[in-house]
Parts: C-alpha cells; structure tokens; sequence
C-alpha cells in the first residue's frame, strides 16, 4: 500500500475532510478559511488543501508555508497568520497574492525605512489583543493602527481579527468579554474571531470570515464534548501491526524500567510503532489500542520503535494482525487525555518517518 515494508501508515481521509468542513460552513455565517499551518496539523499540506477545493480560504503560519502551497498551484486566498517576519516577506506577499496579518508596528515600520513599491496591492488584516496577550495590538491603539495601515498605498486593510484564549471552555464569560473588546471597535471593517471552539459554541454569528483548524481533522476542541457528539469524522487513522506475540508470567516485568508488572500470566502483542514515529512516550498502561477489531491496553512503556500491549483476552490475535492507535475505533482525544495532552499535539509531533496514505 505504502511501496514501504514496514506496516506503520496514517490513512489520510479526505472524504472526511470535506465532511469536516462542511460542518464548520453550516456553522458559519459567512466565509470560512481552512487553517492548515503546521502540515496541516500533521495530515499534509499540500494534499488537504488540494483535498478542500471548496474552501473559501486557507491559513498558514508564516509566509514560506503560503510559498509552498502557492508552488503547488493553490490558487485561493491565502493568509499568513503571523505576518510579515521581515521586508522579504512583504515582497513576497505582494508577489504571491498573500493577505497579512499585522500584529505589531514594527511590521509597518520595515515597509516605510524601504521603496516598497509593489504592483499588487496587499491584503491586510489587523490583529487586536483582547485578553490573550500573545500577538496583537491593544484595543486603545486600534484607530492610529487602522490609519496608518490605510495610508499604505501597497497595502489594503480588509479586516479586523482577534484570536480566543478560552473559547474551548464550559464557561464562556472569558470569551465573551474578548468579543465585547473586539466589537467595540468602531472599524466598518470585516471581522474574524472564531476558532473551532468558537465556531462549534456559536460565538461566530458576527464573523465574516471563522477560522477552522482542529475541527477539521474531526478531533473535538472540547474536553467535555466528544467529536462524535459533534458530528466530525476522523481524518487520521493512525495504523500498524503485531510484530511479536509472546507469554509472560506473572511477576514479570515488560519494558524499559519494568513499569508494567503481570498481575496474572498474560499474552504480550508488540506493535510497530513508538515514539520516534510521533506516538506519545507518555502515554501510560492503560492506554487504549485496537488490536484485530478489539479494544485492548498498552503495558509498558513506549519504545522509540515498538510498544507492548496487553492481548490475554482476545481471540484470533497473530504476527501481522492489524492494529489502530488511533482513527475510527479508537479517538485520537482519548489518547491524548491519556497522555495528558491534546490530539493539536499527537497529529504534529507525527514524524516523517510515517508515510501519509490518501483515500477520496
Ligand atoms: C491555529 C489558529 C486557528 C485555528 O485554531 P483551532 O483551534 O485549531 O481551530 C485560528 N486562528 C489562529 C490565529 C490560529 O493561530
């Protein structure tokens, strides 16, 4: 399947992608941008843009990722969530029909110390800070923000954007009252505010352009809510398969560290996979993985090649049987919650040593 000969592959759905998608659309108001920094979030770039011919737009991070999928002839809008590192980048966005973002005056400033002077115009959105204090300008320096950036003959401000630090939460009075920082600018501009969480809470209804990211990969931004309950489907299934049965009696120890101790005889499957291909080295016994169908638990700790899962109570278990780490059967966020972190985190640290398959 893979031309490889190893059995450890991330199938990549792009049906579900789409499905995805559509979901953040028919919970937009308007215009929803695909965001795919990060390779996607772990799925492929290039690929998951090529895969959302429908979307109104995409998001990267910096202007070398816009690069690429303009090299790869993604002909929709594209902007650059961090803007402009330095002038080279505003030269490049100029070329390459990029819309920026501005968070700071600095970016401004390496436009007026050169002869910028480019024949395409470039889109601008300004990034306010309303309670997240990472990036963004602060609501009171708004208006001079605006002006200046309207003054540029090169450059066309188009929107007005915000970024949430607690959309994902149960209590949404964070959220709103960066929404109410934000709507109190008085700009006549188009507004982006939402995430996913965002977008899947409703606090979208304002937005002329949402932002979709995790939602997209069919993970759920919430911890109370699953992706099931929300209606996405996964993207990634994550596989691989038994290299290795054997008994182990109880009292032995398996694995580095002898963390897992039989409590009884058991029977010991060990997988093609381990942390040097993005699977978490945290993820504690107990872990779940599918393995032929059936739900079973990791025991003992993850190698950089190879992990140990406890197979005593299942049938038809074999060298070669096919195990899921995550996908379908088993949710990519119950393996984060396992492993104390996010499934943002498990689909990026995915290493390229795990080659990505792409079904329709
Ligand atoms: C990454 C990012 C998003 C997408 O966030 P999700 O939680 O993945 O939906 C939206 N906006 C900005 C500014 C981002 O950096």
């Amino acid at each position: 399947m893979t031309g490889l000969t190893r059995p450890t592959f991330a199938q990549i759905c792009l049906a579900n992608l789409q499905h995805n998608y559509l979901q953040a659309k028919q919970r937009s108001p308007n215009q929803v941008y695909a965001v795919i920094k990060a390779d996607a979030y772990g799925h492929g770039m290039v690929q998951v843009a090529q895969g959302l011919t429908l979307a109104d737009g995409f998001a990267v991070a910096c202007v070398d990722e816009a690069m690429t999928l303009r090299a790869n002839h993604i002909t929709q809008p594209i902007l650059v969530l961090e803007g402009a590192y330095g002038l080279d980048d505003w030269q490049l966005a100029a070329a390459h029909n990029l819309q920026m973002v501005v968070h700071h005056g600095e970016q401004l400033d390496w436009l007026d110390k050169s002869d910028f002077n480019s024949t395409g115009v470039v889109r601008v959105w300004l990034k306010i800070n309303t309670g997240m204090n990472r990036v963004g300008i602060r609501p009171e320096q708004a208006k001079l923000m605006m002006a200046r950036i309207q003054s540029h003959s090169n450059l066309m401000l188009s929107t007005l954007m915000t970024h949430h630090a607690c959309s994902d939460e149960v209590d949404l009075s964070t959220a709103h009252t960066q929404l109410d920082r934000f709507y109190a600018i008085d700009s006549g501009l188009d507004s982006s505010s939402a995430n996913s969480a965002a977008i899947l809470a409703g606090l979208n209804q304002q937005d002329h352009i949402s932002r979709a990211g995790i939602m997209l990969y069919g993970s759920s931004p919430f911890a109370h809510q699953t992706s099931v309950s929300l209606n996405l489907k996964p993207v990634m299934s994550l596989h691989s398969e038994v290299i290795s049965l054997h008994q182990v009696k109880q009292g032995e120890a398996i694995g580095y560290g002898r963390r897992f101790i039989a409590s009884q005889d058991m029977q010991v499957a060990v997988v093609a996979i381990g942390y040097g291909d993005g699977y978490p080295r945290h993820a504690p016994d107990g872990t779940p993985v599918l393995v032929n169908g059936q739900r079973c638990e990791l025991a003992g700790k993850v190698s950089m090649d190879m992990i140990t899962v406890d197979v005593s109570h299942c049938t038809q278990v074999s060298i070669g049987s096919p195990v899921e780490l995550w996908g379908n059967q088993i949710s990519v966020d119950e393996v984060a919650t396992c492993s104390q972190t996010i499934s943002y985190e498990l689909f990026c640290r995915l290493t390229p040593r795990v080659p990505r398959c792409y079904e329709g």
